[in-house]
C-alpha cells in the first residue's frame, strides 16, 4: 500500500506533507510520494482536495 497523488485535482497545498510522519511527500509541480511512504492514510485524511488515495 503506497499513497497515490492525482495530479489533475493536487493544488500544490503542502498540507499532507505536513501530515506524513515518514516525510515521503514533498511537493513539486504537484505533491511526489517516495518509496519512503508507509501507507498510513494521514495525507488521505488532511489532504483538501481529495487528491490522495491509498492503493
Ligand atoms: S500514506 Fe502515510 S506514509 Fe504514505 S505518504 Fe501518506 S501520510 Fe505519508
Ligand atoms: S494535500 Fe492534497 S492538494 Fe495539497 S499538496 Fe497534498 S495532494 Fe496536493
Amino acid at each position: 500500500m503506497a499513497a497515490v497523488v492525482n495530479n489533475e485535482t493536487c493544488v500544490a497545498c503542502g498540507a499532507c506533507v505536513d501530515a506524513c510522519p515518514c516525510g515521503a511527500i514533498e511537493v513539486q509541480d504537484v505533491a511526489v510520494v517516495s518509496d519512503e511512504c508507509a501507507g498510513c492514510g494521514a495525507c488521505v485524511d488532511a489532504c483538501p482536495t481529495g487528491a490522495i488515495t491509498v492503493e
